[in-house]
């Protein structure tokens, strides 16, 4: 006997990446930013402690934090929308979008979570696969009954992006809202905040967890037009972001020249682990995430165990009908020369 409600019951649920506790073990599995967040986060978070700010409830919409990142995109603050990490806003959106029996659209192999939440509305989730060359066929997009659609761009696992052209095609071809989940925008050469002004269905959903190294404060946010905000603030829980992860993301959106240079940083080791990766026999398609996707070497899990082994947590990731594949996260020089020191033997005798 349960108590839980069927579809609930019918659920695996999601299953983050490992988190081990301790400092030990090289992560490179989440897609964590190696490099700590601007200092100016510290300061911002230490200066509201002291002005005893979490004696109140935080703004409900987080004023500040949505004029600052509105001028940050050159939208207006209606257009935004603080979530308690972007994952927060996905649910948001689902929940306010779709219901039992309806079709939600996402691409696979990608972000896994978007299955989890059509579950949890009892919803339906159709995936449309990749094209070996990681693009997609806009015309499989055409579905009846769709309330909702998924994109990351750049896309996990892959961590290829589609291009504007064909963002924009999609989101004339789509009688629903659509979702461009840009968790790796900060890395990519591209957006689509701007696709907004002609596709009112577009949001545009971004995360502090990646580009800007504060997976641990849980911030993040959406752009879209302002009905699409207003509605989804009906849906959202009261305070969805504290006081301190919003003036916490205020000073991390000022300090864009420090986030520019870890992007800088990363962007370079993603190009070496890339071509490493490639030289050692992988089919590394071109990343413009934080992390490099690596098919079409020897077994993955026995490479997995083994790394794990040594200390080093990389993700094995397997989607239905493709082999499970590798997900490298690019850390420092000095953590990806280790793992390069420790994965060439391991490719090598295999
Ligand atoms: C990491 C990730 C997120 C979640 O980001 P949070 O802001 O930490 O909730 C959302 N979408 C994709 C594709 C991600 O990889």
């Amino acid at each position: 006997m349960s108590y839980f409600l069927p579809h609930i019951d019918r659920m695996s649920g999601y299953t983050p990446g490992e988190q081990p506790r301790g400092f030990d073990t090289l992560k490179l599995n989440t897609n964590e930013n190696p490099y700590p967040p601007s200092p100016k986060v510290a300061e911002a978070i230490s200066a509201a402690l002291a002005d005893h700010r979490l004696r109140r409830y935080p703004d409900p919409v987080g004023k500040v934090f949505r004029e600052t990142a509105a001028q940050l995109h050159g939208v207006s603050p209606e257009m935004i929308l603080a979530g308690n990490g972007s994952d927060d806003l996905l649910t948001i959106i689902t929940r306010a979008f779709a219901g039992p029996g309806d079709v939600i659209l996402s691409p696979t192999p990608s972000y896994i979570l978007y299955r989890t939440l059509a579950e949890l509305q009892g919803a339906r989730i159709v995936e449309i696969p990749f094209n070996a060359d990681w693009s997609l066929e806009s015309a499989v997009f055409h579905h009846s009954q769709v309330k909702l659609a998924f994109l990351p761009n750049p896309n996990s696992p892959s961590g290829t992006a589609i291009s504007r052209h064909q963002l924009a095609d999609l989101a004339s071809s789509l009688d629903c809202p659509f979702v461009i989940d840009e968790a790796y925008a900060d890395f990519a050469d591209d957006h689509a905040i701007d696709l907004i002004a002609d596709h009112p269905n577009v949001i545009v959903t971004r995360s502090f967890s990646k580009g800007y190294g504060l997976a641990g404060l849980r911030l993040g946010y959406l752009i879209a037009n302002p009905q699409i905000v207003e509605g989804l603030t009906k849906v959202k829980d009261s305070y969805n972001c504290d006081t301190l992860s919003l003036v916490g993301g205020v000073a991390a959106l000022l300090d864009q020249p420090y986030r520019n240079q870890t992007r800088a940083k990363v962007r370079a080791t993603r190009a070496r682990l890339e071509s490493e990766m490639s030289a050692l026999g992988y089919e590394v398609p071109s990343s413009q995430a934080n992390f490099v996707w690596c098919p079409g070497g020897p077994p993955a899990e026995p490479i997995y165990q083994a790394l794990k082994d040594q200390g080093i947590l990389v993700r094995l990731m397997k989607y239905p009908g493709y082999e499970p594949g590798l997900r490298i996260t690019v850390g420092t020089d000095q953590e990806i020369d280790r793992f390069l020191r420790t994965v060439k033997p391991l490719v090598s005798c295999s």
